[in-house]
């Protein structure tokens, strides 16, 4: 280690067996017909930070000091001894590192290339569960401790700071914040680097690249979240979109042998990454964040072997030719013999001309932890009668003053389950206003007003009321498939059964044998999810219909 060495361990003192194990000789025998045994020397850096491709290592003699550099100086994480392995979920996804890796004396290592670890996962299930957890748990260490290579300058007031934070904290990247609003000395940060407040938010990447109120797909290039993916290979399967039916998708298809890319045009976990917590997901009697749920799906997709494009759009499936071609906005088309379109359905927008200038600044489509933080201690309101509405209300409540749960309807029983219905009417911050509707959104930078009325009486109120999460139905996500599958009134995708002679005639089917379960009427092209007509809005259902169609993926591949 250099003698500018700041020793500032990181406190991981309440699991420390876990997320830094000790491993015994015949677990490192079996790591070590992987890879190589290398000497080192004291002070040598055997990776450095924002290395491209991560490796991994087991200390067999001497110790390694994993630092964060910090210009001249380097910031001590943490100190491996011998039986103690490197590596963090980057070693999954095949993302640039966070750290330097230091031999502190003369020792012996033995060093696995990333494929190999990858392969080593799959098959040893003993040192895939001891691996996978330090891998995890190390993440949500460096997350809580804002140890990644992002800064976001951002204020409150700017719809952008939201965005990017969500963007972030969905893709499981760790960054620290510089709050605007309340750290007066960041002008002379913002000077430094010649930015102005109208730039704001503010993303420095790296330590280097400076980002002005950048796209998520901007932070993802300047991140390299993508940078392991080759495009130009033909794949078995592509799958567009990864909430909770795209991800089953993909860890059952790679976890049996296919080849698979996923397009996300945001953040793996889709509709359901942002719900606060679904409590009717089968094994998690006490519910389990949207989050969460979304991180594990991942981790677990990865961990056999599949590929996800961060921040990247499909925007034309081009189906006259085999194999099928999907464009991406600003990249190259990706090749598929098969494709499962797992696209889901958006939220619709409330009829306000002005609404778009409140989005992300007082309206939102998601109540997750971050929206709660921002509006702890206000009024809130919730539009909507579904589930999703009614948790979001639930889930509000525990941080605002008051929730208002706005129906154009009289009352709640025929669109939101009767467990939910149950929570509201116990919880005495949330007021339901039947026969209501918003009619005015007010403010400058921020919402500060809403006007609503009463249809019944026809009398209007005005509140001083900053945040609205809208939660009012749902419009799929079809836009770019432009007629190359069959659709059904309301826009959802028709598959299986649900295709008629009539409909398989007017979209050209060309085989003798009918569409599979969940195929569309396009041969190979599969729909899953809150995307496909007919299907069940639910998480359960979304991951169910992902499973089910990967086995008709293997028919198709083997016609
Ligand atoms: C706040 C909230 C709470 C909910 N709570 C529950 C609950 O408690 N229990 C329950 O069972 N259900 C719940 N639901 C419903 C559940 O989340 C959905 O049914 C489920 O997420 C559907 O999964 P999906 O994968 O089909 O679609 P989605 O989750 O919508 O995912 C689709 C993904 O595709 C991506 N995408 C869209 N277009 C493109 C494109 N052109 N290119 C690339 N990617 C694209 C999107 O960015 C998204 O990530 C909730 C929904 C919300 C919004």
């Amino acid at each position: 280690m250099t003698d500018t060495t700041t020793p500032v361990p990181l406190t991981f003192a309440s699991r420390v067996d876990q997320v830094f194990p000790m491993l015994t000789s015949e677990q490192i025998a079996r790591i070590a017909a992987h890879g190589q045994v290398r000497h080192v020397q004291r002070g040598e850096v055997l990776m450095e930070a924002g290395e491209q491709t991560p490796r991994f290592f087991v200390v067999t003699a001497g110790h390694i000091a994993i630092v964060r550099p910090s210009g001249s100086t380097e910031e001590l994480v943490a100190v491996l001894r011998p039986g103690q392995f490197t590596g963090e979920v980057t070693m999954l996804s095949g993302r640039r590192g966070f750290v330097r890796l230091r031999a502190g004396e003369p020792g012996d290592v033995i060093e696995v290339e990333r494929e190999h670890v990858l392969a080593l996962v799959q098959t040893d299930g003993e040192l895939s569960e001891i691996l996978l957890r330090a891998f995890l748990l190390r993440r949500v260490e460096l997350i809580a401790h804002g140890f990644g290579d992002v800064v976001l300058v951002g204020s409150r007031h700017a719809a952008g700071t939201l965005r990017i934070q969500a963007f972030l904290t969905r893709n499981g990247h760790p960054y620290s914040t510089i709050d605007l609003d309340r750290d007066a000395g960041v002008q002379a940060l913002l000077d430094r680097f010649q930015v102005t407040v109208d730039d704001v938010p503010v993303v420095i990447c790296r330590g280097e690249v400076v980002l002005r109120n950048p796209t998520n797909r901007q932070v993802a290039d300047c991140l390299g979240f993508n940078e392991a993916i080759d495009h130009t290979q033909v794949r078995d399967l592509v799958i567009v979109g990864a909430g909770p039916a795209g991800l089953s998708a993909a860890v059952y298809s790679a976890s049996e042998g296919l080849d698979v890319l996923m397009l996300e045009t945001n953040s793996p976990g889709g509709q359901a990454g942002s719900s606060s917590q679904i409590e009717n997901y089968l094994g998690f009697p006490t519910g389990i964040s949207g989050q969460d749920l979304a991180t594990r799906a991942y981790t677990q997709a990865q961990k056999f072997g599949a590929q996800l494009l961060i921040a990247q759009s499909a925007t034309q499936l081009v189906c006259d030719r085999k194999p099928y071609a999907i464009e991406i906005d600003q990249g190259p088309r990706v090749l598929a013999r098969t494709v499962i379109i797992a696209t889901g359905a958006e939220y619709r927008r409330l009829a306000i001309e002005n609404l778009a200038q409140f989005e992300g600044v007082g309206v939102y489509y998601g109540a997750t932890f971050v929206e709660a933080q921002v509006c702890g201690g206000e009024e809130v309101i919730v539009v909507g009668g579904g589930n999703s509405a009614g948790q979001a209300a639930v889930f509000l409540a525990h941080t605002a003053r008051r929730v208002h749960i706005l129906i154009r309807s009289g009352g709640l029983a025929a669109s939101m389950s009767r467990y939910l219905i149950q929570r509201i009417e116990e919880t005495p911050a949330i007021v339901l206003r039947p026969h209501t509707v918003i009619t005015a959104l007010e403010g400058g930078d921020h919402l500060e007003r809403v006007r609503w009325r009463d249809n019944q009486t026809g009398t209007s109120e005005t509140h001083a009321i900053r945040h609205v999460f809208a939660m009012t139905g749902a419009v799929p996500n079809t836009g770019w498939l432009a007629g190359c599958v069959a659709l059904d009134a309301q826009g959802f995708i028709k598959t299986g059964v649900d295709l008629s002679p009539e409909a398989l005639a007017a979209a050209r089917w060309p085989l003798a044998r009918a569409p599979h379960l969940l195929e569309t009427s396009l041969p190979g092209v599969f729909a899953v999810g809150d995307v496909r007509g007919g299907n069940i809005k639910r998480v359960a259902s979304a991951v169910g219909e992902g499973s089910i169609a990967v086995a008709f993926v293997h028919q198709v591949l083997h016609e």
